[in-house]
């Protein structure tokens, strides 16, 4: 049989796919009830908090930094209140990273994406936005209308919402610089134009970001930009409290008509009231998603809904798969809060804050390092005798001036000097780290081959002691 000659098709000729979907504008209608409530009070703590927190005072002191939180990157340290925390120390700040991550699992497992429903940087400020675009817009239907208004009225409503984004954004990326700075010096000094020029550029790129992520980019961030919300799939189970449409109870859905029969149908009135709220404009009845933040406006959404057609109110609601699925047959299932995932988070959670409480209270006041020369090894005198050189760094974590006394314990006839001095004492100033030439000899005949060094401050009483090696010619 003749096969009929096909035509090649080429590259070009290949129909077009896109590999991304398309923006959906999404208008979300403003909700009213307990979760709304929860998130306006929520937004005026965590923002309260950003805002606020450079401004408290800490005293520490004359010569000391008095921002109660401050992230000083000239002398590389981080104030937290009372606490100080120098490059040495970072593993604290690897220990609270631990910390808040396993604390971010166990409440994820106990109930879903809290995090980004209530605290995520990016929902707080989407929804500050989500507010003033509804301030000079109006609600959903408004801003819907708006699209096809006249358009210096739409231009006109815009700019404002826009410009108001602005003024967000830059007191954002201003309150952000006042983390690395004195923020009652550095204020004026923004206004004045005095301020160095790295705090214009980290104010400008943090307005920016923040005008991009919260106002333009919004649901965006969320559902393409960020990777909890894959992680999250792998720490929720069958006894995770999520928002969930139950499906149980809803279906069939339909339209229903005052007076009409509620046999054979579920309680669902096919509104769509939960999709227009939801700020990441999903229907929540379609099941778990990846792009559902928890933020639980829809159960507000649809509890206003339920009392006005005469039905019980929690259609959506927090709730369990373990649950939905015992409810379906008839049953109820009780909430497993203890799991062997909550269990083992739980368990990590107190190991990893035994260690790092423990770790803050052994936490001295000053700690000491010693390094041996490298070149020369060892000097030989003109007597004969053998002498070592070290270099001994002393960091004094107190605000006031110490004198460390420091002594040779081990070789006990050794001879110590300090910078070619005797030794006396050790004068380190306030919150310093100070380098000493510390110098060991012992006579030709001694067998050492390490130091023991005490470094002990008389006022506090507080001790430290080193070994170093000992080097000397060979044979
Ligand atoms: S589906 Fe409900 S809980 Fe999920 S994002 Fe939308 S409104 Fe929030
Ligand atoms: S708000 Fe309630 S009744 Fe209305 S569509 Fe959503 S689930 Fe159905």
């Amino acid at each position: 049989m003749l096969m009929k000659p096909t035509t090649p098709v080429t590259d070009l000729e290949k129909p077009k796919v896109s590999l991304f979907a398309p923006r959906r504008k999404i208008y979300p209608k403003l909700a009213h009830g307990n979760y709304r409530r929860l998130k306006w009070i929520l937004m005026a703590f965590t923002l309260g908090i950003y805002y606020s927190v450079p401004w408290l005072r800490w005293d520490r002191g004359a010569e000391m930094p008095g921002q109660a939180v401050l992230l000083d990157m000239a002398q590389e340290r981080f104030f937290l209140f009372g606490l100080e925390i120098w490059p040495q120390e970072f593993y604290y700040v690897t220990g609270l990273l631990i910390l808040a991550s396993l604390g971010l699992f166990l409440v994820t497992a106990l109930a879903g994406r809290v995090w980004c429903g209530y605290f995520c940087p990016q929902t707080v400020w989407t929804d500050l936005m989500i507010a003033v675009e509804r301030f000079w817009e109006g609600d959903r239907n408004a801003r819907l209308r708006l699209d096809s208004a006249p358009l210096v009225k739409r231009l006109l409503k815009r700019s404002l919402t826009h410009a108001s984004w602005l003024v967000i954004a830059l007191l954002t990326g201003g309150a952000f610089v006042f983390y690395f700075a004195d923020a009652p010096t550095l204020l004026p000094q923004l206004i004045t134009g005095s301020a160095p020029n790295e705090a214009y550029i980290f104010v400008g790129i943090f307005t920016f970001t923040t005008y991009l992520l919260g106002g333009i980019a919004r649901e965006q961030v969320c559902t393409y930009m960020c990777p909890w919300p894959r992680i999250q799939g792998a720490l929720v189970d069958q006894d995770t409290f999520l928002v969930t449409y139950r499906n149980y109870r809803g279906e069939p859905r339909g339209p229903h008509h005052k007076g009409a029969s509620w046999e054979g149908r579920g309680d669902c009135v096919d509104c769509r009231a939960c999709v227009a709220v939801c700020p990441t404009g999903i229907d929540i009845r379609d099941g778990a998603q990846l792009e559902c933040l928890q933020c639980a406006l829809c159960i507000d959404a649809c509890n206003e809904i339920m009392p006005r057609v005469g039905r019980p109110t929690g259609l959506i609601a927090y709730d369990t798969i373990a649950n939905q699925k015992a409810a379906g047959g008839g049953g109820v299932t009780m909430p497993r809060l203890l799991r062997p995932r909550t269990i083992l988070y739980s368990s990590l959670i107190a190991i990893a804050g035994s260690i790092m409480l423990i770790a803050l209270l052994l936490r001295n006041d000053f700690e000491v390092t010693v390094l041996p020369d490298r070149n020369p090894l060892f000097v030989r005198l003109s007597n004969g005798d053998v002498r070592n050189g070290y270099t001994l760094k002393i960091l004094n974590k107190q605000y006031r001036t110490r004198h460390f006394a420091l002594t040779l314990r081990n070789p006990e006839e050794g001879r110590l000097s300090v910078d070619n001095q005797n030794t006396g004492y050790l004068r380190v100033p306030p919150d310093i780290l100070r380098e000493f030439k510390v110098y060991v000899a012992v006579s030709k005949n001694a067998q050492n081959d390490a130091v023991i060094l005490d470094i002990h401050d008389p006022v506090s009483g507080a001790s430290v002691t080193h070994v170093a090696s000992f080097r000397r010619p060979q044979g």
